[in-house]
C-alpha cells in the first residue's frame, strides 16, 4: 500500500498502483474513504496506524467490488467501533434490491455481509466531509467535499490517469471504470456539477491526486460532450 500526503487532512493510500482509498482525519479519527479491493484490510489499518489515528468511519463512494472489497474484513476486524456508510441506492443495489431498469455494469460483490449503519444522501454530513450526489458511474454514487479546505473526493466520476477525465468518456489509458459506468449521460452532468464546486483539490478512486484541478476539468467535460457552467 503506498501512502501519500495530499493535505493536513488527508492521506492517499494506493493499492496495486490502480485504486486509491483515503483517510481523512477528524478530530476522533479517521473516516476512511473506500476500501479497495479484497485483502487490503491489514494494509489499511497499518497505515492508519502510521498515520495515528484509528479508523472510526467507513464511508464508501460506490458499491464497486474495488471500492468496498476490503469492508467486510475491515468491519470484522473493527466490530462496533467503526460506523458504516454507504450511499442510498447503492445500498439498496448491495442488498439486493432492483433499484434500476435493466442490468448494471461493473464488478457488484454479491456477497457482501456487512450493512451500512448509516444509508447517505446528497447534503449529509460525515464528520467534515459533505455528501454530494454524483449519480452516473452507479446510480446511487456520491462524493465527498471536504468542508474545510476544498478537497473533492470524487471517486469514480473522474477518473486522472494522463490527466483528469469524465469516466463515461472513453479513455484508453484507463478503459476499466468507463466501461463499468452505468448512465453516460448522468455523469456528465455529475461531472459540470462537481467542477461548479470549484474544489482546491480533486482526489479519485483511479489516478493521482489533481490540485487546482478546475481547467483540467473543463477540458475533460468538453471532450466528453457536457458544457461546465459557472458556479451561481
Ligand atoms: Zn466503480
Amino acid at each position: 500500500m503506498k501512502t501519500a500526503t495530499v493535505t493536513p487532512n488527508l492521506t492517499q493510500l494506493t493499492r496495486m498502483r490502480f485504486v486509491n482509498a483515503y483517510l481523512v482525519r477528524e478530530d476522533d479519527g479517521f473516516t476512511l474513504v473506500d476500501t479497495t479491493t479484497g485483502g487490503a484490510a491489514g494494509a489499511l489499518l497499518a497505515a492508519a496506524e502510521r498515520a495515528g489515528a484509528p479508523i472510526r468511519r467507513i464511508a464508501l463512494t460506490h458499491g464497486h467490488g474495488d471500492h468496498a472489497g476490503s469492508l467486510d474484513a475491515l468491519k470484522e476486524r473493527l466490530g462496533d467501533s467503526v460506523e458504516v456508510l454507504i450511499p442510498e441506492l447503492d445500498a439498496r443495489i448491495l442488498a439486493g434490491e432492483h433499484v434500476v431498469e435493466g442490468k448494471l455494469p461493473g464488478g457488484w460483490p454479491k456477497d457482501l455481509r456487512t450493512a451500512p449503519d448509516v444509508r447517505l444522501n446528497a447534503g449529509d454530513l460525515v464528520g467534515s466531509l459533505e455528501v454530494v450526489a454524483a449519480p452516473g458511474h452507479t446510480p446511487g454514487h456520491i462524493a465527498f467535499l471536504d468542508t474545510r479546505d476544498g478537497t473533492l473526493i470524487a471517486g469514480d466520476a473522474f477518473t486522472t490517469y494522463g490527466g483528469v477525465a469524465v469516466t463515461s468518456h472513453f479513455f484508453l489509458r484507463f478503459p476499466l471504470a468507463a466501461m463499468a459506468t452505468w448512465d453516460r449521460e448522468q455523469t456528465v452532468a455529475t461531472a459540470v456539477a462537481l467542477r461548479a464546486l470549484d474544489p482546491a483539490v480533486l482526489v479519485v478512486g483511479h489516478g493521482p491526486a489533481v490540485r487546482d484541478p478546475a481547467a483540467a476539468m473543463d477540458r475533460a467535460i468538453a471532450r466528453a460532450g457536457g458544457r461546465a457552467k459557472a458556479r451561481t
